[in-house]
């Protein structure tokens, strides 16, 4: 029996997860997504800035998303396949913050152009870190033309 070449999202239908060849899994276009299609919303736990601050993580295997108000989303507990985004530094995607009907902040993952079917699908993580991360440690290798070099968002 031959495997299957990627996992099918059901809670996303629009978008497929499998292995990227930017890194790990990757996030893909199922059908063709016109400019500002919702993919859905980054998804999971959610913590305050204070319990945030009291969790030693494992870098390796964290999908945290901060938000405005300081709370932050835990993809790795609860989340979907947004989570599995890869970085680009010329994105076909973008990650909207904004307020949900329970007055909560949330975040839409929508497309920032056309994305034809099969296409991976990408986020600017525009990452931010302490003083002592070399922005070699975020290196991005998107192979964009613009490309930074790092995930870190600009200084
Ligand atoms: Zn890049």
């Amino acid at each position: 029996m031959p495997q299957p070449r990627f996992t099918p999202c059901v809670s996303l239908p629009a978008v497929e997860v499998r292995n990227s060849e930017i890194h790990g899994l990757g996030v893909f276009a199922a059908k063709t997504l016109p400019k500002g299609s919702t993919l859905g919303f980054y998804d999971g736990r959610r913590y305050t800035a204070r319990q945030i601050a009291r969790i030693t993580w494992d870098e390796k295997l964290t999908y945290l998303f901060g938000l405005s108000d300081g709370t932050t989303i835990d993809g790795g507990n609860g989340g979907n396949a947004t989570r599995h985004l890869n970085h680009a530094c010329a994105p076909n995607c973008e990650a909207q913050e904004e307020t949900g009907e329970d007055g909560k902040l949330r975040v839409r993952i929508a497309t920032l152009k056309r994305v034809r079917p099969g296409e991976e699908l990408f986020i600017d993580y525009a990452l931010t870190a302490d003083e002592s991360a070399s922005p070699a440690d975020y290196a991005c290798r998107c192979g964009a033309r613009k490309c930074r070099g790092t995930m870190l968002g600009a200084v």
